[in-house]
């Protein structure tokens, strides 16, 4: 690990990108971003979660994101097309604050990337090229990089920073092992006008027949995503436009919502989306945001983790040590699996099995005695706390692991938990 870092080159000017840059030029390092000017129509990851306000607050940008955004008091999650459960982020309790923001996502990269620009740092609109040093761990940009951005470093950066989101240009160039996600299933999404309108702005999630799918209001329009096994797919067309438009009209939750509703954008694709590196630094390197890792979308975590993250690849940096690069890759490593924990109580139905348990016993001294407890820490998964506070990481692993196992021996309601996973 080189012990004394003064220039940094990040590559990928999205929000982990960025947000490192204005961190590390605060601190007086010569940074440059490498950036790629080309944006498809809409990005995926429009839902904020509470836990990234603070992180906002400290970049200085929160009220330039308030203003074109949607105001998000909660979640929204639905066991099927009639049963709602809604989780409003005040009653998580704890430190964060109640709300958080629905964000057109090309508004929420400029803002971040602008934010840079007024820091001081350097841009250069074009694609980094990398290469190895000989069959090390070490890498170097390219001498035709060096040159066409004019000896900007005075020779090699210090360090390289990989921010370039599922691109993974690092871990690809150095052939990284990845931990991958159990399911292998297909995101499509695209925006709707005069689709059923959502208010106050949750964030709604259902589960369907097939798949599962959100639902994000932003301003005058409507996110609409799916997220569903490709085996599936295919039974709606061939194309992804024919995939999306049907299966909006084929499934009976689908059409509820979006029966009056116009698609007012070409429709986005994501696949294989659950990857995390297993190392995250090396010799003269380290990864920060997606490029480090990316999990299932169900919660919203992926721009909290990846801006939460460059504050922790800004610290690490600044000290410059192996201990500090190697606590920062094991707590990415670890904060990863916690959330991927959760995850899985999404697909195997745990989660609505609770939800259901809750609101059937609601109205019994038990359900009433336990019910607000249950709530908070639920509503804590959806706020992104649950994964930093113990008791409720510990909680939560009791009521939607062993509890629900035990519930599922005694039946609940003739239902086992089965006939809630996602399929
Ligand atoms: C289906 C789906 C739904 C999601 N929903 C949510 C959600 O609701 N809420 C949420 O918070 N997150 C969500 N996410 C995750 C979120 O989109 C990502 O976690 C977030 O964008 C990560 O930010 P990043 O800066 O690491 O990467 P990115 O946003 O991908 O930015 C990387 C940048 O690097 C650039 N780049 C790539 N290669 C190069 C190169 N060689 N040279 C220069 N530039 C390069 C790219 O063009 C891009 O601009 C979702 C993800 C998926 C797949």
């Amino acid at each position: 690990m080189i012990r004394s870092i003064k220039t940094v080159a990040i590559i990928g000017g999205g929000p982990s990108g960025c947000s490192l840059a204005t961190l590390l030029k605060r601190k007086g390092y010569t940074v440059a971003v490498f950036y790629l000017e080309k944006r498809p129509e809409i990005i995926v990851g429009e839902s904020l979660v509470p836990a990234i306000i603070p992180f906002l607050r400290e970049l200085g940008v929160e009220e330039e994101v308030k203003s074109y955004s949607t105001y998000k008091p909660g979640a929204s999650v639905w066991v099927n097309k009639d049963e709602e459960a809604t989780s409003p982020f005040s009653f998580g309790g704890g430190g964060l604050p109640p709300y958080a923001y629905n964000v057109p996502r090309t508004k929420f990269d400029k803002t971040i990337f602008d934010l840079a620009v007024r820091e001081g740092v350097t841009f250069f609109n074009q694609v980094a090229r990398l290469e190895m040093v000989g069959n090390t761990d070490e890498i170097k940009l390219s001498d035709e990089t060096i040159q066409s951005i004019n000896n900007f470093f005075n020779g090699q950066p210090d360090l390289i920073v990989d921010a370039s989101g599922r691109s993974r240009t690092v871990s690809r160039l150095l052939d990284i092992p990845t931990k991958e996600g159990y399911r292998k299933d297909i995101a499509l999404f695209a925006h709707l006008s005069g689709a059923e309108k959502i208010e106050p702005f949750n964030i709604h999630l259902h589960r369907l027949e097939k798949g599962w799918t959100w639902r994000i209001p932003l301003p005058g329009r409507i996110s609409v995503g799916v997220v569903i096994d490709p085996a599936h797919l295919k039974e709606y067309g061939t194309t992804k436009e024919e995939q999306y438009d049907n299966y909006l009209k084929a499934d009976e939750t689908l059409v509820k919502f979006t029966r009056n509703a116009k698609r007012e954008t070409g429709v986005m694709q994501y696949n294989n989306y659950q990857l995390i590196s297993q190392k995250m630094y090396g010799k003269n390197w380290i990864l920060t945001g997606d490029a480090g890792g990316f999990l299932d979308p169900i919660f919203s975590s992926g721009l909290f983790l990846a801006i939460k993250g460059s504050f922790a690849a800004a610290e690490a940096i600044t000290a410059g040590t192996e201990k500090a690069f190697k606590k920062y890759q094991d707590f990415q490593l670890y904060e990863l699996s916690i959330w991927q924990k959760l995850v899985d109580t999404w697909y195997s139905g745990s989660l609505f099995t609770l939800f259901k348990v809750g609101q059937e016993q609601m109205n019994s001294a038990i359900g009433r005695f336990i019910g607000p407890h249950m709530q908070r820490h639920l509503t804590r998964i959806f706020s992104g706390e649950a994964v930093y506070k113990s008791y409720s990481r510990r909680f939560l692993n009791f009521v939607l692991g062993p509890m629900i196992r035990w519930m599922k021996v005694g039946r609940l309601h003739n239902r086992t938990i089965s006939d809630l996973e996602i399929k």
